[in-house]
């Protein structure tokens, strides 16, 4: 079903914009969990269908807006509502439900479309000229309220304008772009070459290379190809006081790394203008998948670990779901109490126990294969269950499909959200079990986990909630359950994030988190590079502004 256009749903509704109806296994499994009627789950709880108006008119002269227009054109500056609107907000779960309420706060004065580097340049410089808020955008998928502008000011969209391939070196193994563009468009034309980006976040087909690097995200395939910062080799970024260029070496001891301070820095210390990433041969015939049942968790957990540091090979995907979130999928899958389901349970895979762990490995033939068979082998010393490719390749079709769960879900009045971390192996199954019960000593909540980023020293835990929403009180109630889970993570030795970025929402935490003295290292970086405290400010990364 196709949504109006123009209207509050279209901004906060998810990629395409169109609504896939709740499965007949998803609507079960909520109407029992929560004791819903199908009535419940068929309202349009906080549906907003309403056009966008806005309450606040854009707080700029029109000699200011003349000189945006001569920078960018006509055409490319901003200030219709639906615009200043769609560039108010990302898809962190809090933005989501104050779009639901219509409620926009603080959108942008306007929003401009640079189409290339000189035109970012005159940008900032007339940005620090009129001590206006730059906030620069790619997709705005950002789930940590890092596009937000709490101070107005300007959106800087690079996804319209910034967003060509300009070049792929078959040489060095490179492709240099502009940061606008989205994953798909570069994947499909790296692959035509016989190559891939190997970056696959489940917002690859909405979010952009530049909000990729500024984010320091991580794809399903980064066990094998790295996060983001382990792909990027050199970068252009403009900030207000020079444009700073790394160069495309494949390795450098000229003091620290300059892309590490980029990367990760969330529009705060400049806009990323170039990338050159890294890329790979692409030969997905030799793609070789496994699946496999363990009998629980922390079984599945050691055989990853061991496989991780045992010099074996190294998956690019490697996923195990906890046993929630593995008898939800066999439930929705209709596996339960099928003829197999049977079999399993016999040999001692019993289920609220049992994990799916799933496997890909990439590259060439005899490599996958190897691999593939030492991890059969691994799996099997840990009495892992091998259950064939099939499992893991239907996960990936339908991968970039479970996104779109949560707008029916909210639709039907149920908080729908996922926050993740980073945790070495020593503590990750006792963080594992606390984040659950902290979830779940919440009334009428299903907490499903999974681990989706492995390394030698840790890995990641991917934590999916549901819960009816407090209704009159959602944004509140929201931020209480939030602010709780965070404190738990933090608590338990659990990193701020481990993709998804700070933002901020949590910004709050990063004092605590790093300490004052590499707050301050951060700051005065920050103060270096943007002294007028123009970019993205509001307490994104926990950082000061001075407008
Ligand atoms: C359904 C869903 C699934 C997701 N799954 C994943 C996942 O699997 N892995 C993952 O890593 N993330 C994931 N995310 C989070 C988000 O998609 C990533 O953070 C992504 O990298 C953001 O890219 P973007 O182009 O949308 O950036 P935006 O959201 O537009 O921006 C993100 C941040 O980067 C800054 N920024 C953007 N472009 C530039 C630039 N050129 N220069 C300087 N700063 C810039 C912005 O100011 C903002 O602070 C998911 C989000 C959603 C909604």
């Amino acid at each position: 079903m196709s949504e109006q256009k123009n209207t509050y749903r279209s901004i906060f509704l998810w990629g395409d914009k169109k609504i896939r109806p709740l499965e007949e296994g998803v609507r079960a499994l909520v109407k029992e969990q929560f004791g819903l009627t199908e009535a419940d789950l068929d309202q349009k709880y906080l549906y907003s269908d309403d056009e966008v108006k806005l309450d606040i008119a854009p707080a700029l002269s029109e000699k200011q807006l003349n000189e945006l227009q001569t920078i960018c054109g006509n055409e490319n500056v901003k200030t219709d509502d639906y615009n200043r609107a769609l560039h108010a907000h990302g898809y962190f779960f809090g933005e989501l439900l104050k779009l639901r309420k219509e409620s926009i706060e603080t959108p942008p004065d306007v929003v401009v479309y640079p189409k290339d580097e000189q035109e970012i340049v005159q940008l900032l410089a007339f940005a620090e000229k009129e001590k206006l808020a730059i906030t620069p955008v790619g997709g705005r998928s950002s789930v940590t309220r890092g596009v937000e502008t709490p101070q107005g000011g300007i959106s800087l969209d690079l996804s319209e304008n910034l967003n060509r391939i300009l070049e792929v070196n078959e040489i060095n193994h490179t492709v240099t772009v502009e940061p606008g563009i989205m994953g798909p468009v570069l994947e499909k034309h790296l692959n035509k070459m016989g190559y891939t980006c190997g970056h696959f976040p489940q917002s690859f087909e909405y979010s952009t290379v530049g909000g990729w690097v500024a984010a320091r995200g991580a794809g399903q395939a980064s066990t094998g190809y790295g996060k983001i910062e382990d792909m990027v080799l050199a970068m252009h970024v403009v900030t207000p006081v020079g444009i700073i260029q790394t160069k495309d070496y494949p390795a450098s001891a000229e003091a620290w790394d300059l892309n590490k301070t980029f990367i990760g820095s969330e529009g705060c210390l400049g806009i990323i203008t170039q990338v050159t990433l890294k890329i790979r041969p692409y030969r997905p015939k030799n793609t070789a998948s496994a699946s496999f049942i363990f009998k629980d968790f922390e079984t599945a957990t050691l055989m990853m670990r061991k496989a991780m540091q045992s010099e074996i090979g190294v998956p690019h995907l490697f996923r195990i779901s906890d046993p929630v979130e593995t008898e939800t999928a066999f439930r929705i899958n209709g596996f339960v109490n099928s003829m197999s389901d049977k079999f399993l349970k016999t040999l001692g895979y019993k289920n609220n126990s049992r994990c799916l762990m799933f496997v890909s490995i990439e590259g060439d033939k005899n490599y996958t294969l190897l691999v593939k068979k030492r991890m059969k082998k691994l799996a099997k010393k840990h009495h892992g269950f091998y259950i064939g490719g099939s499992p893991t390749k239907k996960w990936l079709k339908q991968r970039y499909e479970s996104a779109y769960m949560r707008d029916p879900l909210m639709d039907a009045g149920i908080m729908t959200d996922t926050v993740e971390t980073a945790v070495p192996w020593d503590k990750l199954i006792p963080l594992w079990k606390a984040v659950r019960t902290y979830l779940e000593s919440r009334e009428k909540s299903y907490v499903m986990v999974h681990i989706s980023h492995v390394y030698e020293n840790g890995a990641n835990l991917y934590f999916t909630f549901l819960s009816p929403m407090k209704k009159g009180d959602e944004v509140e109630d929201y931020r209480v359950y939030h602010q709780g889970l965070i404190d738990t993570i933090h608590e338990n030795g659990g990193s701020l994030s481990h993709h998804h970025g700070i933002g901020r929402a949590l910004a709050p935490w990063m004092e605590n988190e790093m300490g004052s003295t590499a707050m301050g290292l951060m700051q005065a970086v920050k103060d270096h590079l943007d002294p007028k405290g123009i970019l993205n400010p509001g307490n994104t990364l926990g950082l000061r502004s001075k407008i």
